[in-house]
């Protein structure tokens, strides 16, 4: 929506905006459940019986007939591998790409209208922002048919969880679709066109929740679509007043996902949570199956790669910088475009016999990850640990502005004292190591991003792969 259509519809009435939404979601439904979203699927159900040496033969076409066309239509691409003596030629697949650089989202900002196919119209394609964790969010355009793709590797990935469109569902994520000064319910729009009860997530208050699980109850929701972060505040919620309300999955997306938050809310909707990686520049797909053993690629939608500094392949098992191509996207194609995630390729084959290649359970922002002065990486969910016993503590975050200072920022409750701060102190002293200074600052409230995400952990100290041995993203 644009942004006077956004400001009609934060002050129109609820039946209109009830209206809005729903005639959006009908017009969204009939693009994106097309006959190309129906071959998707056949073609999905097909390559998940099929051997990884099939599939990769598969991809590397995917990907010569990409590079071919971004050589012949977008300058970017034209002009750098030029520049390099490189014809399409040279890449025959994915084992070449290391041949090309990484592109870093400072070239897509710089870039964006180099990186623009010249056979389209830029004004034909979608817009989508990406938000940039930094402050500074990046565009990226695509086409129709990345509309249809991404749609139909969304539902595979919910698929697996056993989640199929039609099923009604509740979403918490970070759209404002309620707006934000409202202090009367209803909280929350029922989109009739996909089943889907949207709750606002800026209206997570502890007097609102039980009419958030009325509202579900009365739609009769059997999966949750949520962010870690906001589904784990109706699942504690749910846990401390001694009840659950029963689901057949929950499906996490777009932070990372943390083993206590996992713990939380399993235990409050009395099912499996299924983490999703997607993103928001369309480049890969990525979910689990029911062993939750890490996520399985989508190879049909994206390549995917772990990269040290120099953009040299990391071996499997190792942590590296996630770099992915996304296969689909003619209009402006991203070909080893830099994530900002960092993540492990598993190699041993998954227990579930689909042979689509599998990464680390724990994905985690660049930035999530605190690094020591000795170079130790420290990932958020080792440090959730500390925050386990802290029962009188209601939000926290830590940022890290300096290799050798953390500030731990808490909300406190009522029955918080100096007690609490001493064990928590001590026990992320053990993990951060006697160089790290610990600084704790109380606030009456941790907000949201921009987007509507939260990030638990924020570290400012770049990371360095590949060139400190003792480098343990996971102990
Ligand atoms: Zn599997």
């Amino acid at each position: 929506m644009n942004h006077l259509l956004e400001r009609i519809y934060a002050v129109a009435p609820d039946w209109f905006q009830t209206a809005a939404l729903n005639a959006f979601g009908w017009k969204i439904r009939h693009e994106r459940f097309n006959a190309d979203y129906d071959r998707w699927q056949r073609v999905f159900a097909e390559n998940e019986r099929r051997s990884w040496s099939d599939l990769r033969d598969e991809q590397d076409e995917r990907l010569r007939s990409l590079v071919a066309h971004a050589f012949e239509k977008v300058p970017h691409y034209r002009e750098m591998m030029q520049g390099r003596g490189l014809a399409p030629g040279d890449i025959r697949g994915a084992a070449d790409l290391p041949k090309l650089p990484v592109l870093t989202k400072d070239i897509l900002r710089t870039r964006l209208g180099a990186l623009v196919a010249r056979d389209v119209r830029a004004s034909s394609l979608r817009k989508g922002n990406s938000s940039g964790t930094t402050g500074s969010p990046v565009t990226v355009l695509w086409d129709r048919r990345v509309e249809v793709a991404n749609n139909a590797a969304h539902w595979r990935a919910r698929r697996w969880a056993g989640f199929a469109f039609g099923d009604s569902y509740v979403s918490l994520l970070g759209r404002t679709i309620i707006p934000i000064g409202r202090t009367r319910p209803p909280y929350w729009l029922w989109n009739s066109a996909w089943r889907q009860l949207l709750i606002s997530s800026f209206h997570l208050k502890e007097e609102n929740l039980p009419l958030y699980l009325e509202a579900m109850a009365d739609r009769q929701v059997r999966f949750l679509d949520a962010y870690p972060s906001t589904g784990f505040v109706l699942a504690r919620f749910l846990v401390e007043s001694g009840r659950t309300f029963p689901l057949k999955a929950v499906v996490l997306s777009s932070e990372t996902l943390l083993p206590f938050q996992r713990e939380t809310i399993e235990r409050a909707f009395a099912c499996p949570v299924f983490d999703i990686y997607s993103l928001a520049e369309r480049v890969m797909f990525a979910g689990e199956c029911d062993r939750h053993e890490g996520l399985h690629a989508q190879p049909e939608f994206g390549v995917l790669e772990t990269v040290d500094e120099r953009g040299e392949p990391v071996p499997a098992g190792s942590p590296g910088r996630v770099v992915a191509t996304g296969l689909q996207n003619y209009g402006m194609p991203l070909i080893r475009y830099e994530v900002g995630d960092v993540s492990s390729i598993m190699q041993e084959p998954c227990a579930c016999g689909m042979a689509l290649p599998r990464m680390a359970p724990v994905t985690t922002k660049a930035e999530d990850i605190v690094v020591t002065p000795e170079g130790r990486f420290i990932s958020s969910s080792t440090l959730t640990h500390p925050f386990k016993p802290m029962v009188n503590v209601e939000k926290s975050q830590i940022v890290q502005e300096r290799p050798d200072r953390v500030t731990v920022k808490i909300v406190r409750r009522p029955a918080y004292t100096d007690a609490d701060t001493h064990t928590l102190v001590a026990a992320l002293a053990e993990r951060l190591g006697p160089s790290v200074k610990i600084d704790v600052e109380f606030v009456d409230d941790i907000p949201r991003g921009p987007s509507g995400k939260y990030r638990w952990v924020i570290s400012k100290v770049p990371l360095r792969f590949g060139v400190s041995a003792e480098a343990n993203l996971y102990e």
